[in-house]
């Protein structure tokens, strides 16, 4: 019997449940205590412990039920193929942590790669691929530079192709099968940073992923209220084995989720089906309802926004097998001037002016605000769970004060590409 995954969100930690609360309880303790009886004492040894989800509980640095239990439920979300009785193996191979950076962090940790092959994408990874760089000497080399100058770079066995895909800030899709061929050819490993696309719009793994990073900030928590990374390996025994070195080095980074954070994680699973999808279908909605009226020439969106980028533009043969279920639930405008991309956050009603993405509220974002190597007139739009008409009514009377704004300023944008 096939389970579906949104059935096993609300029900894949039953076989943890040792009390009879239907709602998981909010364990806070960071330490447990070791069996009364002295016979069941088993003292540590020396590099002969495996850390994985059957470990007893110790300290929370090593692991807490909380954890425990959002990692048994993110297994059958991560692998949706995996047979019933795979699952409970496969828990030990998706890795939760602080935060999405943590997650990337940990994985350089694990693999100590000489060279990184990654284009563009979250500016963070950036950011802790340079600490990388200050402590030993790794090098990157651009995703999108041709075969010879990966080779020039001295890419290979050990070392890391990174693709982030549907792409940090424009909702568009990389092919991850590409990818795959061009490191496993030179035996690198490839990570995919899926955040965009969280599990039920993409599995990285079919096409070849050897890791699966989410940013658990975003979809997984779904509330704007939680920190989290993950770290999935392939559900090979090599990716068992990496896993589990993942899970013994965590506990030296000192980078698990808290205990409040992961209960809430557990909390925010439930719906993530629900969540995802809707948001998803709206965002979709929506840049056909931008991209129909920018074909069209409609004056009134016409005279505010340049362009429209998100995946469901996007007509590659690949695209609709590897998100068969359509783009993510993020895309960008491109204003046509910076002017206009400052001022439109603050005409909207139903979009709150913040970074991030992915939680039940819409978003947008003049990404000027947080990442100063993007277009001055990009606006990030992170949709999320309201109707979908009242939001496209936002944008609609928005662009009205706007374009009102703008008559009898002639000349006053800097629409240039
Ligand atoms: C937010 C984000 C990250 C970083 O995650 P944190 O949880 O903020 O550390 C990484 N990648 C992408 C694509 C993101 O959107």
């Amino acid at each position: 019997m096939s389970i579906n995954p949104a059935t096993h969100a609300i029900h894949a930690d039953r076989h943890l449940d040792i009390l009879t609360d239907v709602s998981p309880a909010l364990h806070t303790s960071t330490t447990f205590r070791y069996p009364q009886d002295p016979d069941q004492l088993e003292p540590v040894i020396e590099g002969e412990s495996v850390l994985d989800l059957s470990t007893p509980l110790v300290y929370s640095r090593l692991a807490n039920a909380n954890i425990n239990r959002l990692e048994t439920v993110l297994a059958p979300l991560i692998y949706p193929d995996a047979k019933q009785d795979e699952l409970e193996q496969l828990a030990n191979h998706v890795v939760s942590y602080s935060s999405g950076l943590s997650a990337f962090h940990a994985m350089l940790v694990n693999v100590v790669p000489k060279v990184v092959a990654i284009g563009e994408g979250y500016h963070g990874c950036h950011g802790v691929l340079s600490l990388h760089k200050k402590l030993h000497n790794l090098t990157s080399v651009d995703l999108h530079a041709p075969d010879s100058a990966w080779d020039a770079a001295g890419l290979g066995k050990g070392d890391i192709v990174h693709i982030e895909t549907p792409l940090n800030p424009t909702g568009e899709a990389t092919s991850i099968a590409h990818f795959a061929v061009r490191a496993h050819a030179r035996g690198a490993l490839l990570s995919v940073d899926s955040t965009f696309a969280p599990p039920g719009l993409q599995d990285p793994f079919l096409w070849g992923a050897d890791f699966v990073m989410h940013s658990g900030t975003k979809y997984i928590g779904g509330h704007s209220d939680l920190l989290c990374g993950v770290l999935a390996t392939a559900a090979t025994d090599e990716g068992y084995k990496r896993a589990l070195e993942l899970r013994f080095e965590r506990l030296f980074l000192g980078s698990v989720m808290g205990n409040m954070e992961s209960w809430l994680g557990v909390r925010s699973l439930r719906t993530l089906a629900l969540r995802v999808q809707r948001q998803a279908n709206s965002a979709t909605e929506l840049v056909r309802w931008f991209s129909t009226a920018l074909a069209a020439k409609d004056t009134l969106v016409c005279s505010v926004v340049h362009s429209v980028t998100h995946a469901s533009l996007q007509s590659e043969p690949w695209l609709a097998s590897q998100m068969p279920r359509g783009g993510g639930p993020v895309f960008a405008l491109y204003m046509q001037s910076t002017e206009l991309a400052r001022r439109l956050p603050g005409l909207l009603q139903f979009f709150h002016h913040a970074t991030s993405l992915g939680g039940v509220e819409s978003l947008v974002e003049w990404r000027r605000m947080s990442d100063s190597g993007v277009d001055g007139r990009l606006v990030r739009v992170s949709v999320g769970v309201e109707e979908v008409g009242d939001l496209r009514a936002d944008f609609e009377r928005a662009f009205g004060v706007l374009g009102k704004e703008g008559k009898g300023k002639e000349g006053g944008g800097d629409g240039a590409i």
